[in-house]
Order: structure tokens, then C-alpha cells, then sequence
């Protein structure tokens, strides 16, 4: 076995460009808001520059109350970048909100297709970070 004194890689952190920087700063406020088009009103995610479904290229932010259902999840036993080797395994949940839209976001614990779920924000040096937790039934 072998040690070292090599530090801890730091995780990457999101790059906010026009589309997806309201996203960040109202994470930051530990609110969830995600692009809505004007045209249909459906809501995305991740941000683009144009609606997915009908291409129009206006939209709005909407808040989210960032409840919803687990749509699907994976499980990470091979982490992508050496900052997340620690943190393995860990889970990546696709949410449909409540309200429209569906979310992809890191999920605490692993909660089966179907739980209901809410946001918890971990707030990091300089951005903020959404993940979902299972809420108790009810
Ligand atoms: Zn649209």
C-alpha cells in the first residue's frame, strides 16, 4: 500500500455563461429557477439558447419550488475527475419537478424511481451546489 501527501484535487466548478448564469446566482440564494420559453412555456434544463421543443429563442426564468419525483438515477463507482474519487460511489438523479421541468443533480442518498424528493443546497466557496434528499413520507 502506498500513501501521499498529494492534496486532495478541488472539484471543478460550474462556468455560468448568458444561459445558465440566472441558474447559478439564484442557486447561490438557494432558490431553483430554471428557463422557461415564452412561446410554449415548457421548461428546460440545462439552459440553452433556444427551446428544445420548438426552438424559439426567448425565454424567462421561472422559480421552482425544486420538489419533484425521481424519474431515473445511476449509481458513480468510477469517478469522472480525481476531485470526486473520494465520493464514491454517489448518485446522479433525473427529477421531475413539481410545476414542469426536469433536473438532473447529484441525490444524497439513493431513492428509488418514484420517491419524492427536495433540494439541499451545499454552498461552496464561490458557487452553491443543488442536490436532492429524499423527504419523508408523508
Ligand atoms: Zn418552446
Amino acid at each position: 500500500m502506498t500513501t501521499t501527501d498529494a492534496p486532495t484535487p478541488t472539484p471543478p466548478k460550474p462556468v455560468p455563461d448568458e444561459d445558465s448564469a440566472g441558474y447559478w446566482e439564484q442557486l447561490r440564494e438557494h432558490r431553483v429557477v430554471l428557463q422557461a420559453c415564452t412561446e410554449c412555456d415548457r421548461r428546460r434544463f440545462p439552459a440553452t439558447p433556444a427551446c428544445p421543443y420548438c426552438a424559439h429563442p426567448h425565454w424567462r426564468l421561472e422559480q421552482a419550488a425544486g420538489t419533484g419525483t425521481v424519474y431515473s438515477f445511476i449509481v458513480v463507482h468510477r469517478a469522472f475527475d480525481p476531485a470526486f474519487a473520494a465520493d464514491v460511489p454517489y448518485t446522479v438523479a433525473t427529477v421531475d419537478l413539481d410545476g414542469g421541468g426536469r433536473l438532473i443533480a447529484r441525490m444524497d442518498l439513493t431513492a428509488p424511481i418514484g420517491a419524492r424528493v427536495g433540494p439541499h443546497f451545499v454552498d461552496h466557496t464561490d458557487w452553491t451546489e443543488l442536490r436532492f434528499q429524499e423527504l419523508e413520507a408523508s
